[in-house]
């Protein structure tokens, strides 16, 4: 069996899915905030709670609630509570990182019927693996790409090698006092998916890495994942990015 690899508790799971099917349609537990137990840290709105369902073994679970706006989304955030919970997302997920117990942190986002998510009210994610190091499975290489702007060192790409395909937004930062700068890049990065990409998408990911000192993150728009990654791992790109490059720089910058 390769060490590799995360057990998924089935109990919790279905406890989770017992949870859920109690609740009614209009039921939303991120908005029952009277009701949120095990917080962490706040912000204003702004909450990081311990996951209520830790399904995942050997992980430290927690679930970032983005803001007490049920119907909200990073996309059209105003930049002030934009820039507020990405500093606070990304301290809190290097604070976990020095903590010592994990062998590696991930830092993500769900949103939509594809990407993952169970919960619409919007949130993240920052789980603790005990026994996997992700940096074993992603390099710098997957963030190359055509660039679409740089601003003071930060670089905002399209993926010219990208982890799953077909197309992945990718900003990489050097300095984590430009962080601001690419919390602009990842909103126009997700406000591109969901109005200009492709009139079906509405889900999408993004992912933040930490590898040699620089912060990365990654934005993919999500469809029904493709054959050929799930059954052979061969990532796709789209031949006409330059096209896509052209159309970010009009309509953004
Ligand atoms: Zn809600």
């Amino acid at each position: 069996m390769s060490d590799n690899l995360l057990w998924f508790d089935t109990m919790t799971g279905s406890q989770k899915l017992k949870g859920y099917e109690k609740q009614t349609d209009t039921y939303c537990p991120f908005c029952d905030r009277d009701n949120l137990k095990n917080i962490l840290a706040e912000d204003g709105n702004i909450v990081l709670v311990k996951n209520k369902y830790c399904v995942l073994q050997d992980t430290f679970q927690t679930v970032l609630i983005e803001t007490d706006d049920c119907h909200a989304d990073i996309s059209t955030y105003p930049k002030s509570h934009l820039y507020r919970l990405l500093r606070f997302g990304v301290s809190k997920w290097l604070e976990m990182e020095n903590d010592g117990s994990f062998k590696s942190v991930i830092f993500f986002k769900n949103h939509g019927r594809y990407s993952g998510g169970t919960v619409s009210h919007p949130h993240m994610q920052i789980i603790g693996l005990k026994k996997i190091d992700y940096r074993q499975n992603v390099h710098h290489q997957h963030f190359e790409g055509i660039p679409i702007d740089i601003n003071r060192n930060v670089e905002f790409n399209i993926s010219t090698n990208p982890l799953v395909g077909f197309q992945e937004f990718n900003v990489i930062l050097d300095e984590i006092n430009q962080i601001d700068i690419m919390s602009d890049y990842i909103q126009i990065a997700v406000y591109y998916v969901l109005n200009h990409f492709n009139r079906s998408c509405q889900s999408y990911n993004i992912f933040f890495y930490h590898l040699n000192d620089r912060i990365y993150a990654k934005i993919i728009p999500r469809f029904i994942t493709s054959p050929l990654f799930i059954g052979y791992h061969i990532p796709q790109v789209v031949d006409n990015i330059d096209q896509t490059v052209t159309k970010i720089r009009k309509i953004f910058f």
